[in-house]
Formats: C-alpha cells, structure tokens, sequence
C-alpha cells in the first residue's frame, strides 16, 4: 500500500493492511517520512518530526500483528499534531519564538489517547502564533502554503494540520478550534474538519489561548476518519475538570443511520438545562436549518451557490430544510475578540522569560527581563491581543466591554438553543470566501478576523461543528459546508456530514 492509497482509503484500510501484514507499520510510517522530506519544503506544514517515537511505536504495532494479535483501532495509523498540543520529549512551540526550545515533559491527553490507539505520530504541525490568526501567516517560523494553490493560503491557524492532511503528508491530524481554527482551514484546503462539543475532547496538554473557547479535534480525508479519531480521543479525562462526564456514543456505526428515519435516538444527547435536544426528537425526517443570517452580505457568491447546493442535496436524502434565525449572529465577531483576547491576556502572562522557553539576555533589572523577554519572544499580533485583551479586563472598561461580551454570549447560545428546538443541526458556509492569497489580508488585521464570521458562534456557543468538502470555485479552490449540531450531538452532526459526502 502506498502513501497515495492510504489517502484514498483512509485509517480503517491502513489497519487492516497492517493486520493482514501487506505492509508493515514501519514501512509505512517510512514512506510517509520520504514524502514529507519531499513535499513539505514546498508547503511548510511541519515544524518538527518526531522519527525516533514514530519508529518506536511502529515496531511496537508490527511486533503485535506479527505476534497475531487483535490490533488496535489506529494501528500504524501516520498522524501529526499541531504544535500547540504538548509532546513528551518532543519540542513544542505553540508556532512561537517564545517557546523555540521548550521540550514538555508530559504529553497531552489527546495524544496519549491516540498513540493507546496504535497511532503513529511523524511529528508537530505548522500553526500561527499560539494559534491567534486564519491563516497561518502569524507562525513565528514560516507561513503554510495551500497544496491546492501555492500562492494561497491554508487558513488557519491550524493550516499545518488542514495543508499536512491535503498533501497526503498524515492521514489524520489534530488541530485546535478557538474561533475556527479547525474548521476554516479545513474549508480552504478541501478535507473533514470537526470541533467537537466544549468538554467531549480533553483540553489537558493543550497550550491555552482563549480557555472557555479552545476545543481539540480531527482534520481527516473522510467525515468516517474524523468519527474515528473523535471517538479515540472523547471522554471524560481528570487531568481536566472542564471534560464532561457525557457517554461517548460510536460515532461510526451511527453513520450509516438513512437520513429520512426515525430521528437521533441513539445520539450523544444534551446536557440537561443547556440546549433543548429532548424537544425536536421524535419521528420524521431530520430537519436540517438554515440561517439566513448566514447567507448576508459578505458571502462570496460562488461560496453561496455551492453551499446551496449542497443543502439541497440534503433535502434530496430525505432531509427536511427549514428556516430559523440567529439573531445576534452580527454580534459574534465583536463578543469573540474580546472574550478571546481578555482570556488570551490571561494565558499568556506565564510566559515571562522564568518558567518556559525563550528568556531575554543582558537586562539589568528583573522588570527589564520581563518586557525584553516578552518583546522578543511574542510576535505582532500577540502583542495586539494581550494589549487588546487587557484593555478589556482593566477596571473602568471591564463592564463596558468583557460584560458586555460575556451577556452577547448568552445571547447567541441562546440563538441556537431555541433554532434546535425546531431542528436537528444548522447548515452554514464554513466561511465567507475560498482560500485567499498569501500576503492579501496580513496588514489588515480587521479584514482577517472577518475570515471567522461563520465559525465563532459555535466556540462561543460551544457546540458541534464541522466542515466538509461540498464543491469547488471556477479556479479550484475549495469550498466547505459547514454543519452545526447540539451539545454532545456530534453523531448528528457526523452522521449528516457523511451521508453528504457519499452522496457527492
Ligand atoms: N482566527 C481566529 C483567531 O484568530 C480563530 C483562531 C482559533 O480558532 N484558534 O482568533
């Protein structure tokens, strides 16, 4: 089996390849490193490989299929991490100066989780700066190019992780989604995207940015890999109080449930008091909303068409289409930047030249050390958001601004609250326009944030989305449809996603 294959047939083929012993997990784990030093000059998805704890593991699941044993669900399974997620032994540099030549001592859970699963990880994934950006353009080491056009960008942040999958350099990558982040990219380089619920996915090991906003999860070939991998790494972790006690249902074979049955029974169902699940369940073909809020002035008119399309292909299957509104959606992006830059300005205070990483030589005061250390290590746009982020929590401003953020917040939860009262998931662009050109928005911050309008109101909200392919513009550029769920529904969400991707 070859690098080329595995992309077409994905993580259950590689298994089972490995299993039957057509080809052996280190052989693989090789092939997909060759490729790597071929491809990823051009693209700079990778900011570290880690081949000596890819070669381990690899001998580990072909000891196991050579000895006959049942092999676990990701063996041999070539994956990389973005590198805001910690890795024991393994630098870690959250794309920034700061942490150049910090190596953590533990990993993150998520990591753990997929390595218990026989994952093999070739390495950690170009992102921008602590993941504040859309386009990758904010890494404090080189910006990812698009593989589907060089000139343009990946998206971002997790633009390692979306450009790694869509070059067939991993075949399953993680990402973090803060304000998009997963999604997004996901979107402009044509693979699955998913952020799943706030607490399904363990935030211990993750490097935080905005805490009440960041969620890990899958960049993966196929919606059924992102099932794969979601249902590897969901679940109830100690290591954070934040992860939910919430029954990780198998993502899997829900996907094959028609769309036009009995709706959502066996789903992860909701955290009581937080949306209305119990209410829209019943018989019938599933309801599938559509926002106008979403379809506004804004929206590429090519993204739209596809977009469209792609609902109406829903309704085809079986689904019911039905408006509803969000009302507050025009207040998201505003909300979001100052929820994630007043949490941002939190997080980041711990980098100060004494526990992590980066620390500034020759200042002559301990105070002189702080800001030298800080203004060296931290990029343009930290800097922009620690300042921004502290302007809001100050005291005179924080009623005006974080309060107020915070109350905008309620409100758009509430939006989708009463939305999935009348249907079963949300169906969006991902974003406003296909991947744009490296360079075009990095002196407009403003025009940049813009790149998140359809993606923040489920970090805000905290519930399911993702983003799967559903066509092309006239130059080859991807588009993403993007499908929102309730609390803990990433069946759901799963679920319609895949039959519209078999469907195409
Ligand atoms: N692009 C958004 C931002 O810059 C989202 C980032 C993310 O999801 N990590 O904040």
């Amino acid at each position: 089996m070859t690098a080329d294959q595995v992309k077409e047939f994905g993580i259950d083929a590689v298994r089972n390849a490995i299993a039957e012993r057509r080809i052996s997990a280190s052989a693989l784990a090789g092939e997909f490193f060759a490729r790597i030093e071929k491809e990823d000059a051009e693209i700079g998805a990778f900011l570290t490989l880690s081949e000596e704890r890819a070669r381990a593991q690899a001998a580990r699941i072909d000891e196991m299929a050579e000895a006959g044993e049942e092999l676990p669900a990701l063996a041999g399974v070539p994956i990389a991490i973005k590198d805001v997620m910690v890795t024991r032994g393994v630098r870690t540099t959250a794309g920034s100066k700061m942490l150049d030549n910090f190596v953590p001592p533990y990993d993150c859970t998520a990591v753990v989780r997929l390595e218990a699963a026989g994952a093999v990880v070739l390495g950690k994934l170009n992102c921008d700066e602590f993941a504040m950006g859309s386009s990758t353009e904010n890494s404090a080491y080189r910006p990812v190019r698009n593989p589907r056009d060089k000139k343009r960008v990946p998206g971002g942040s997790s633009g390692g992780s979306a450009a790694a999958v869509a070059a067939g350099m991993a075949v399953a990558t993680l990402g973090s989604d803060t304000g998009g982040s997963i999604r997004q990219p996901a979107s402009f380089c044509g693979v699955v995207g998913l952020k799943p619920t706030y607490g399904r996915v363990s935030r211990y090991g993750l490097i935080a940015f905005a805490s009440s906003l960041d969620h890990i999860g899958p960049l993966t070939n196929t919606v059924k890999d992102a099932a794969l991998v979601l249902r590897t790494i969901a679940g109830r972790d100690a290591m954070d109080a934040t992860s939910a006690d919430v029954p990780v249902p198998d993502y899997v074979s829900e996907l094959e449930r028609p769309l036009n049955a009995v709706r959502d029974k066996a789903s992860g169902g909701s955290r009581s008091g937080n949306s209305n699940a119990g209410d829209a369940r019943g018989n019938g073909p599933l309801r599938v909303g559509m926002a106008k809020e979403y379809f506004g002035a804004g929206l590429d008119a090519e993204v739209r068409s596809a977009v469209e399309a792609a609902i109406q292909k829903l309704a085809s299957l079986g689904c019911e289409i039905v408006p509803v509104s969000l009302p507050h959606t025009e207040y998201a992006i505003p909300a979001y930047y100052i929820v994630a830059t007043a949490e941002a300005s939190a997080n980041l205070a711990r980098y100060d030249g004494v526990r992590y990483g980066f620390r500034a030589r020759g200042a002559r005061t301990l105070g002189e050390m702080y800001r030298q250390t800080r203004d060296g290590g931290f990029g343009m746009e930290v800097k922009r958001r620690i300042m921004l982020g502290t302007y809001a929590l100050s005291a005179g401003y924080y009623d005006a601004y974080y309060l107020k953020a915070q109350k905008v917040r309620t409100l758009l939860t509430r939006d989708f609250d009463e939305a999935f009262n009348k249907v079963d998931v949300i169906a969006a662009p991902t974003a406003p326009t296909a991947a744009f050109k490296l360079g075009e928005k990095v002196d407009d911050p403003l025009a940049m944030y813009l790149a998140d309008i359809y993606t923040v109101t489920a970090n805000l909200a905290g519930i399911p989305g993702i983003s799967v392919p559903c066509g092309e513009t006239r130059e080859g550029l991807p588009i993403g449809l993007q499908i929102f769920g309730r609390h803990f529904d990433e069946a759901t969400v799963l679920r319609v996603a895949h039959a519209y991707e078999q469907s195409r």
